[in-house]
Formats: C-alpha cells, structure tokens, sequence
C-alpha cells in the first residue's frame, strides 16, 4: 500500500464516522513562540482549549510535521524524522475515550480488503497512563488482550505540548515486528522491536507551569473532554510495505538511490553509509517541504534549522565521497516523491531549488576555505595528548573563515577529536570587549552597545526548549 493510499483510508475511515477532513496546515504556525509545527493537533489548539468554535465538532487531518529535537535520531532509528506526517482524529466536546479507542483498533485490525490496515491483533500491544483505569476497561472490553497492555507514568502517558495548553493521559498503540528486532517484553522491553504506532490523547485538562514533563501543574480542567490522536504515517507505512525503516518507504527511498547513485555506494551493505544516505533523504525532503511552506535559509529561527539541514546533507554526501554539487541532484527526486501527495510543491520548486542550491554553493566556498585549517587543526590535536583542536584554532576558523562553531565541533568529532569549547568561548568574549571599546571611541565615549548586545540576542538562533518532542516552544539560545 503506497504512503498516500494509507493516508486515503484514515481520511475516509473517519470520514464515514462523520469527520470533517481538514486539509494541513502550513508547517509554520501563526504562533511566532512555536518554531515548526509538531503534531496534528497544533492548529486545533484554540478549539481545544474551547477558545474558538471549531467548523464541526468532529474532524480529521493529515497534518504535516517537523521536529528538529529527533534530528540526532534520524537515520539510527528505525522511526524518526525530522519531516513526517501525522493523522489524526479529534473530538472537541463530542466523542470520548470509548468511541477514540473503537475506531482506532477497528481501523488497525479491519482487514485490508475491507478498507482497514488488517494489522495483526496479536501482535499489538498497548500502553495506558497510571491513573486511566477506564482506558484499560475500555480497552478489554473491546476484546485487547490484557496480557499485551502496559502501564506508564507521566513521562511517557501524559500528553502536553510541553509549554502551557491543553494536555491528558494517553494511550499509545504499538506493532511488534517480531523477534528477529529485538527481545520480547512489550514496549518497555524494546522501541525496536515494539514500535509507536499511534497515539490517542483524551485531552481534558488545562496545563501550564511546565517545567518538565513530569513536573507540571495542572491549572484546571477543560471546558470539554476532547479527543486529539496522532498516527505516523510513515510508520504505518513502512510496517505495511514490509520495509525496515520510514526512509525506506515510496515517498522517501527515491532519494536514498539517487544519492547511492551519486556516490557510488550499494544501500544495504554498510551501515554507516547507510546510516549516511537515511539521513540524506530525511533532510533533503525537510528542508524541500520547509522551504515550499516559505522559509528561506538564515541564522536565526526556522531558516536557521534549514540551513542546517541543508548543511548536514552536504556534509552528508561528502562522507559518501561526493565533492560536487549534490541539491541539484537530490532535490527534484524528493519533489517528484512528494508531488503526488503535494501536488502545490510544483508551483513553487522552481524558486525553492535555486534558493537551495544558491545555499549549498555558498557552504561549498565555505568548507573550502576553511576544511585545509581545520585539517591541520585535527591533526595537530591527534598528536596532542589531550586530542584537543586549540580553542584558538577553533576561534581563527571562526573569525577568518567563517567557519560556525558548531561545523567545527561536528567535523572533529568525525575524527575522533575534541575542540578545546571554552578556550574558543574566552576568545570570543575577548573579541567582543574589542569590538564594544572600539565602538566606544567611535561613539565619542557614549556606550551605545548594550543595544548591539540585544540585537545580536535577538538575532540568536532557536532551538525547542521543552522536555520532549511534543515540545513546540522556541527560546533564544
Ligand atoms: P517516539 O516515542 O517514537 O519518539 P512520540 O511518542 O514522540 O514517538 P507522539 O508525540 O506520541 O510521538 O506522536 C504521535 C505519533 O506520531 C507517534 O505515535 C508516531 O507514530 C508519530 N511520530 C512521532 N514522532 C515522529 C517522527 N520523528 N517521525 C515519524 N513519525 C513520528
Ligand atoms: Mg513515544
Ligand atoms: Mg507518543
Ligand atoms: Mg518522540
């Protein structure tokens, strides 16, 4: 079953129980506080929390999301993207946890003939928060075996947006893809084995003081009991196509063989550079998908995550052994994946991929600049005892090649080296009293640069601040 005919059951699945479908939102909220959004139920959270009217009371979406906080995971997991897709139902004030819990096992376990996924009941297991005996009654009487049901606490049962909003105990659904992934024991044993399919969240409270996710208050309970789930779609998709992993999948695997064939390298026989060529094809749809949704690269905020992914798919495809220009390449194979779903990214590609390929260009001249110092810097540190690139090394790199820190610290790493960080922070705060003395004298003694600090701070770039991936709150690091 193709990743969009997946879509097109859950759609018409809950259509026929009488949703409204949505189509997706942009991956950039009107909230400038939320960087990208995270989950389906973003932009529902005014009818949620019982703010605005929702246009039915009942609706269901394919929702596009990124989360940069799985970055690290892309590629070495099996499950995690930086771009993925989210179904979802939602109940505002209509439906609760009984009708939530019915649909979603009838539409897993209906056989595929007859418009379900016809996944395998015994090979399903469920998780249910602390508290929630109802959830688990509701769940046996609907015939789940009691024996595939595990209880957690908040850390992973209780569902907020990590910032002040609505928030619920969840239940979460899982599909064991059998021995050969892992040790046997549920979802607390192995997330290899036992993979998250689907979450339902019965969102009924009010949260706000987040400081973690198991230290929060709840401020009071919500004017409804709503319903808000998320299922992964590449998830689904890539357990129905009998693939190992999301990056496998028809609406992602295209770029995985356009960057084997670039390189020269069999997917299948390695696994680093297969881990290389997942994360490839993971950031090039990223970013293809950001940028069709507006964003252009910068330093600061969401250009900024772009740019990185960018980057990283470059640096990427250098591991690979590719010197030459890679976007121009890899960048149409992921729209013409992605086109039948998305058919909108045709209006725009033209002006995304020139804009793209103009930023792989400008990295180029960047790395060239700078890859010989660094090699010098990295074999230097090799012969030192402490395996230490000078913090002056790093900071020359900085100031002379504009080479990002972070470029630095990545590519040492590779080889197996450390950058002396607070030596490199010392220069840097150095060059900053320069600088604030030099603008002094200019400004005839008047210090004006507290203003240029805010600027700059402002300018910073974002990162998530919350606990967990459901995290949609940006601060300025
Ligand atoms: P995990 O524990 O695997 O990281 P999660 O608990 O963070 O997943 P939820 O926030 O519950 O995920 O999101 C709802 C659903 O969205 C998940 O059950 C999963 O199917 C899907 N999903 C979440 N994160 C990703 C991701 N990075 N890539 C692909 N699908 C995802
Ligand atoms: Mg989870
Ligand atoms: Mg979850
Ligand atoms: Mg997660």
């Amino acid at each position: 079953m193709r990743t969009s005919e997946i879509a097109k059951r859950f759609l018409t699945y809950f259509q026929k129980q009488g949703h409204l479908v949505e189509p997706s939102a942009s991956l950039i909220s009107s909230d400038p506080s939320i960087l990208f959004t995270i989950a389906g139920m973003v932009p529902f959270i005014p009818y949620l929390m019982g703010e605005q009217t929702p246009p039915a009371t009942r609706v269901t979406s394919n929702q596009k999301c990124v989360r940069t906080l799985d970055i690290d995971e892309v590629g070495k997991t099996t499950r995690h993207g930086t771009f993925f897709q989210m179904l979802g139902n939602f109940s505002f004030g209509d439906y609760f946890k009984e009708e939530a819990i019915h649909y979603a096992w009838t539409l897993l376990t209906t056989p595929q003939e007859q418009g379900g996924y016809g996944f395998d009941p015994e090979k399903m297991w469920v998780t249910t928060y602390t508290d929630d005996e109802e959830a688990r009654s509701i769940w046996k009487n609907e015939g789940f075996d009691p024996e595939h049901m595990q209880i957690f606490g908040m850390e992973d049962n209780f569902w907020t947006t990590g910032g002040p909003g609505p928030g619920g105990p969840c239940s979460e659904i899982y599909v064991d893809r059998g021995p050969e992934f892992g040790k046997d024991g549920g979802p607390a044993a192995d997330d290899n084995r036992f993979i998250e399919v689907w979450n339902l969240v019965f969102e009924s409270f009010q949260v706000d003081n987040v400081k973690s996710k198991t230290d929060l208050h709840i401020a009071g309970e919500l004017e409804h009991k709503n319903i808000d789930t998320g299922a992964g779609l590449e998830r689904l998709a890539y357990l129905l196509q009998g693939k190992q992993n999301i990056y496998e999948t028809d609406e992602v695997f295209p770029v995985i063989e356009a960057a084997g064939k670039l390189s020269g390298h069999v997917y299948g026989k390695d696994e680093e550079s297969d881990v290389r060529m997942r994360v490839v094809a993971d950031h090039v749809r990223s970013a293809l998908m950001i940028m069709s949704d507006g964003v252009r690269p910068s330093n600061v905020g969401r250009g900024y995550v772009l740019r990185r992914l960018l980057r990283r798919t470059v640096r990427s495809m250098r591991m690979l052994g590719v010197t030459e220009p890679v976007l121009p390449s890899l960048f149409p194979v992921s729209k013409d994946a992605m086109a039948a779903s998305y058919p909108e990214l045709n209006n725009t590609f033209a002006e995304v991929s020139e804009s793209a390929y103009g930023e792989e260009d400008a990295f180029r001249r960047t790395l060239e600049n700078g890859t010989t110092i660094l090699d010098v810097a990295i074999n230097k540190a090799k012969q030192d005892e402490n395996s230490l690139v000078s913090g002056q090394d790093a900071f020359t790199l900085h100031d002379t090649y504009g080479f990002p820190i972070e470029l630095t610290l990545e590519m040492a790493q590779e080889q197996g080296v450390k950058v002396d960080e607070t030596r490199f922070r010392e220069l840097m705060a150095e060059q900053k009293t320069r600088a604030r003395a030099d603008a002094l004298k200019k400004r005839h003694n008047v210090d004006l640069s507290v203003y240029d600090d805010l600027k700059k701070e402002l300018e910073q770039p974002i990162e998530f601040l919350g606990y967990s991936d459901f995290s949609s709150r940006a601060r300025v690091i």
